[in-house]
């Protein structure tokens, strides 16, 4: 089982990166743009689990020590692909988004699960293997600054579903102040 941990968006911040996305759709000759559900920030990719190793997740996610905080999105970059270029919504990697994801790490390698070594670069993927309209100047792309308050993170099951990649909640962890 394909598994992650991420934070969820709230329906008015889907609402504004739809928009956003609507108005990049134009300046795409190709591209996958993420659905409206689909919308999220990972924290950990877990990749394919046992699911007889769930119980150890939840009980990683359960013990992650992080207070609720504001999460900042705003502006677009990009990451080269050989098959097309991703781009996604900024995401500030704030010292509480920091700290969540240093917990849940901590947690996960206590555990014995494997995390990434490189450094956390927070975002918000819209658009995958793209590959611009003639004309566009992606410099043109731009994702309004908008903060959501973040009470919560969740594990998620990932997987392919009649040609879409279908996200599901499996688990959730309220974050509390100390
Ligand atoms: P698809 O792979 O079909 O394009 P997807 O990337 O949305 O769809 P997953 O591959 O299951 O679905 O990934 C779930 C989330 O984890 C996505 O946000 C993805 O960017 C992120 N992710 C996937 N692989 C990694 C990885 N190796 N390291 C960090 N994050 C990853
Ligand atoms: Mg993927």
């Amino acid at each position: 089982m394909r598994v992650f941990f991420a934070v969820r968006l709230s329906e008015e911040i889907q609402d504004r990166l739809c928009s956003v996305l609507h108005r990049l759709r134009p300046c795409c000759a190709k591209g996958r743009f993420t659905p409206r559900e689909n919308l999220h920030v990972t924290l950990v990719f877990l990749g394919e689990t046992a699911p007889e190793r769930l119980p150890e997740t939840r009980a990683a996610m359960e013990a992650v020590s992080a207070e609720p905080f504001s999460l900042h999105i705003g502006g677009m970059g990009c990451f080269r692909r050989s098959g097309g270029d991703l781009y996604w919504a900024g995401v500030e990697r704030s010292a509480p988004l920091c700290r969540l994801y240093d917990s849940l790490c901590g947690e996960l390698q206590k555990r014995g699960f494997p995390t990434d070594d490189r450094p956390y670069r927070p975002h918000l993927t819209l658009v995958r293997q793209a590959v611009l309209a003639e004309g566009c100047d992606r410099g043109a792309f731009v994702v309004p600054a908008m903060r959501m308050k973040v009470e919560k993170f969740s594990l998620m099951k990932s997987e392919q579903a009649g040609g879409r990649r279908l996200y599901t909640e499996i688990g959730a962890k309220n974050l509390e102040r100390a």
